[in-house]
């Protein structure tokens, strides 16, 4: 499953969507991104968003914040933003740092704000299945899905991580559409049995090539969420193909669709805004 056309074309209608809304507001929308230290990933990832903004329009702030920030000056930078009706939405990049709250940074985004789905209001609007702006990754992955025709109903998903911006968000957005979702992580007994079981697999593991071929259903659908460098994902790409009927590669599968669906929802947000 390529991500980098279905990307490219939901790209291309927020950069239309964008321009239509500079002609009749005189606005462009705009992303603020909130990036602590120099973590050379979370640097890169900050700056390939800023790229995708600008070639679609969309106008960016950037706020860098040294590592030795506190979480009140953390949380108070996210507040000035969430006030600024020149902002429309905003990124605070994951993770923050492990002496930072970085749930208090997270609810300090307003939830018209939301575009990455981070804060306890767009997740329960998630989970409900209520309109509100979704996790940028798990978003993308049920895009690129649905561009696949994979029919979820009744299918049984497996889900391997919990985390809050990737594997929980993931398992809602697959139970939403009714998929018989299980949640894999690192208590889970008896893990390798479970993922057997998997139509659709869904890897959230933060573990390079942690999915081995061997471990993959025939027939199943895998997306592989993980990224490292190499770049590999948390899949054994080249094992887990020979048995997959669909896979997501790494580079260029589940990453491209985050980012698409980040401007989709920047210029969403601002067309909320602005009316
Ligand atoms: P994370 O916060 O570290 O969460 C990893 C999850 O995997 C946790 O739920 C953890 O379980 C579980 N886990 C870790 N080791 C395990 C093991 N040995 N057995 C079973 N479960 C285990 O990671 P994340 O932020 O969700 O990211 C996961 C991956 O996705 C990373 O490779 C990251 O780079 C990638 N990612 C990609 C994108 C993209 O746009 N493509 C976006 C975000 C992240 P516990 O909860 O029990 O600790």
């Amino acid at each position: 499953m390529d991500g980098t056309g279905p990307a490219r074309r939901l790209t291309g209608t927020s950069a239309a969507a964008a321009a239509e809304l500079r002609r009749r507001t005189g606005t462009a929308p705009c992303l603020a991104t909130v990036l602590v230290g120099e973590d050379p990933a979370s640097v890169t990832y900050v700056r390939m968003k800023r790229a995708a903004c600008a070639r679609a329009g969309i106008a960016s702030r950037h706020v860098a914040l040294p590592a030795s920030v506190s979480t009140a000056e953390l949380v108070d930078a996210v507040g000035g933003l969430s006030a600024d009706p020149g902002v429309h939405g905003i990124l605070v990049q994951h993770p923050v740092g492990p002496h930072l709250d970085e749930r208090a940074a997270f609810e300090a985004i307003a939830p018209e704000k939301d575009v990455d789905g981070v804060t306890t209001h767009s997740f329960a609007a998630m989970g409900f299945g209520l309109p509100g702006f979704v996790s940028c990754t798990p978003g993308g992955i049920v895009r690129l899905l649905d561009e696949y025709g994979v029919d979820l109903a009744g299918k049984h998903a497996v889900v391997v991580g919990r985390s809050a911006i990737l594997g929980r968000p993931a398992g809602l957005l697959l139970l939403g559409r009714d998929a018989t979702v299980t949640y894999c992580h690192s208590r889970t007994a008896d893990l390798r049995s479970l993922v057997r079981e998997a139509d659709v697999l869904v890897a959230a593991v933060g573990r390079p090539r942690f999915i081995a071929g061997a471990d993959v259903k025939p027939g199943a659908v895998v997306v592989d969420a993980g990224y490292h460098p190499g770049p590999v994902g948390d899949v054994d790409f080249e094992t887990a193909r020979l048995r997959a009927s669909l896979i997501t590669p790494v580079p260029g599968g589940v990453g491209p669709m985050t980012i698409a669906v980040l401007l989709a929802q920047t210029v969403q947000a601002a067309e909320r805004q602005l009316g």
